[in-house]
């Protein structure tokens, strides 16, 4: 009994004090013995309000008087208060049923051997109380919908149970199939079409979040898992979601069995599982595998912070399995999150981008911007990467989300400019087999591009048609390349060139110059940014003629102005723009 809290018990008479005495004397219940040094309905007045579990030895008129001169408390907050005779023979809870009244009445009825009269009726008529769902069960339904289900429920005398959790399959309530009064359990599933929840007629029950951790042998047949859990969902009264929320340890991420009932397995390092807790760790098990426990501390890790078992380890000759819950929404699906930093001040991430390297279980990429990634959020396991190989970076990230992990791919800039997000759907469009990489979840976020960042701290000389061409010819021959810088000339649009110019790559820009110069004029304005929006940026106004390739290198971007971009100097500074094709001032645009 040493879960309920201290009870203040009410005694005003002799013979109420010696019932009160019996109760204290079985050292069941911490109490307080109160004996009449005031008035009666003050002191009731003090407990309700100090919210004060109560036992009033009196008659019931007494209290039912003194609560109806009183304001009470919101019912949630509202402290179980039960009325009993003096001598024992019956003890009536009158607040707080459902929050420990009925239970509290129940015990001392039992322990002085008289009865409880419980009068709520969900308990009375169907030995069940829906609003106070058994450990891993909440109710969904708020309370006001919740009194007009119980209403309809008691007027209607049954409900289809045939999707309701078990324990409520197992009351009294009788099962109506195909009534509209529905009971359902939720199995995971979202509570969020508005037409469900304000429904009168039905009563959603949810099982809390459900972590099942699992361990076997290799091999292990799909029979004697599917045993455990049904062991477990009879000992817990509840079936398991179906696929199955479940991890394991990463020695078993291809373990046909656990795939076949858990498809989005979750699995955890040894190093991990070993930090937990757990009410049965094992030498043998640590001396195979390196921690001391798989199911116990599989499922506490996939439940995450505040998870606590709620059945400890059970097993068979092949399998073991334990069941644990989380406080929050236990996802397993493989996600994928391609991230753009931006071009590098903190202030141009976007907010979206900040909570997605937050919600990450790991971080990819190369190892400055993983670097910079630590600026947003607390640091998460990391995979490094040098620049260059791309593809390793974004298999990796794939591999890595495959293991029912929340993965970041972190790029500069915005991921799908010359970047990582289309390296990562050509590998899925590229590998219809591999089925881990198609049942993730993959999200572009996009970012700030250096072009966007450099044309906005020179003015707006991407304010008509634009186009960005990269200037790297290590994966696209240099004719393709020359063709569409020719095509982007012809046609007069503002260019944008990355990855302008390296230590081996020299002779490109001053040939996609020279393209240039035959279609647009020498005084065509161009700007360039070294680190744009970075600690050491430099950005400088130049003219085609004008433009020295020296300065240029791979930390720059360029812009080149179209034939009709225009420079303007204002008494803050030189601006360049390109003016749109409408008219200003009644002249004709391009
Ligand atoms: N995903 C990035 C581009 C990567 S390609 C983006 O969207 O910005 C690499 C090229 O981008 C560099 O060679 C350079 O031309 C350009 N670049 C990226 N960040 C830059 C910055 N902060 N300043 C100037 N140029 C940048």
């Amino acid at each position: 009994m040493g879960a309920l809290p201290p009870l203040r018990i009410l005694a005003p008479t002799s013979q109420a004090a010696a019932l009160a005495q019996r109760i204290a004397a079985s050292d069941q219940f911490e109490v307080q013995i109160w004996e009449r040094p005031g008035s009666l309905p003050e002191e009731i007045i003090r407990c309700i309000e100090g919210q004060i579990p109560t036992l009033a030895i009196c008659a019931l008129g007494i209290v039912a008087r003194t609560i109806a001169a009183v304001n009470l408390p919101e019912k949630a907050s509202t402290a179980p208060l039960i009325c009993a005779t003096e001598d024992g023979s019956d003890f009536i809870p009158v607040l707080a049923g459902h929050r420990g009244a009925n239970d509290l009445a129940t015990a001392l009825a039992r322990l002085v051997g008289g009865r409880a009269l419980i009068t709520t009726v969900s308990d009375q008529r169907f030995d069940v109380a829906l609003d106070q769902p058994p450990e891993g069960w909440t109710l969904k339904t708020d309370a006001k919908h919740f009194s007009a289900f119980m209403q309809a429920l008691l007027e209607a005398g049954g409900a289809d149970l045939s999707q309701a959790p078990l324990w409520v399959q197992r009351s009294n309530i009788p099962h109506h199939p195909g009534t509209a009064l529905k009971i359902k359990a939720l199995y995971g599933r979202p509570l969020n079409d508005p037409q469900e929840s304000s429904s009168t007629e039905l009563l959603f029950l949810s099982e809390r979040h459900l972590a099942i951790g699992l361990g076997c042998e290799r091999g292990c047949p799909v029979s004697y898992i599917e045993d455990l859990i049904a062991q477990a969902e009879t000992e817990l009264g509840f079936v398991f979601p179906r696929p199955l929320p479940a991890a394991s340890i990463d020695l078993k991420a291809d373990e046909q069995a656990f795939l076949e009932l858990a498809p989005q397995l979750k699995v955890f390092p040894a190093a991990h599982l070993n930090t937990f807790d757990v009410p049965t760790p094992s030498k043998v098990v640590f001396a195979e595998v390196g921690t001391h426990s798989v199911a116990e501390a599989s499922a506490l890790a996939l439940a995450g912070e505040g998870g606590q078992l709620l059945l400890p380890k059970i097993k068979n000759a092949k399998a073991t399995l334990a069941v644990a819950i989380s406080q929050t929404p236990i996802d397993t699906a493989p996600h994928l999150d391609i991230i753009g930093l931006g071009p590098g001040d903190a202030q141009l991430v976007s907010p979206q981008a900040i909570a997605a390297l937050g919600a990450a279980d790991t971080w990819v990429g190369y190892s400055l911007y993983l670097d910079q990634a630590e600026g947003f959020s607390t640091a998460k396991p990391r995979l490094d990467f040098n620049l260059g190989d791309e593809e390793a970076r974004c298999r990796a990230a794939l591999d890595e989300a495959a293991k029912g992990q929340r993965v970041a791919l972190i790029c500069s800039g915005d991921p799908q400019v010359y970047a990582m997000a289309q390296v990562v759907y050509e590998l899925l469009a590229r590998h219809p087999e591999n089925e881990a990489w198609q049942r993730t979840y993959v999200e572009t976020l996009p970012g700030i591009t250096a072009m966007s960042a450099l044309a906005a701290k020179v003015g707006a000389p991407m304010g008509h048609d634009f186009c960005a061409i990269s200037l790297s010819d290590l994966n696209t021959p240099w004719d393709v390349i020359e063709k569409k810088v020719k095509a982007a000339a012809e046609a007069d649009f503002v260019i944008g060139f990355y990855n302008p110019r390296s230590k081996k790559r020299d002779w490109q820009l001053p040939r996609a110059l020279e393209v240039l110069k035959a279609h647009r004029p020498a005084t065509c304005p161009v700007a360039f940014g070294r680190n744009v929006s970075r600690p050491d940026e430099v950005i400088t106004l130049s003219t085609l003629n004008e433009l020295n390739p020296e300065d240029i290198d791979m930390f720059t971007c360029l812009i080149i102005g179209a034939s009709f971009t225009q420079r303007h100097t204002s008494q803050t500074g030189d601006y360049i723009f390109t003016p749109r094709g409408y008219t200003l001032d009644g002249k004709q645009g391009r």
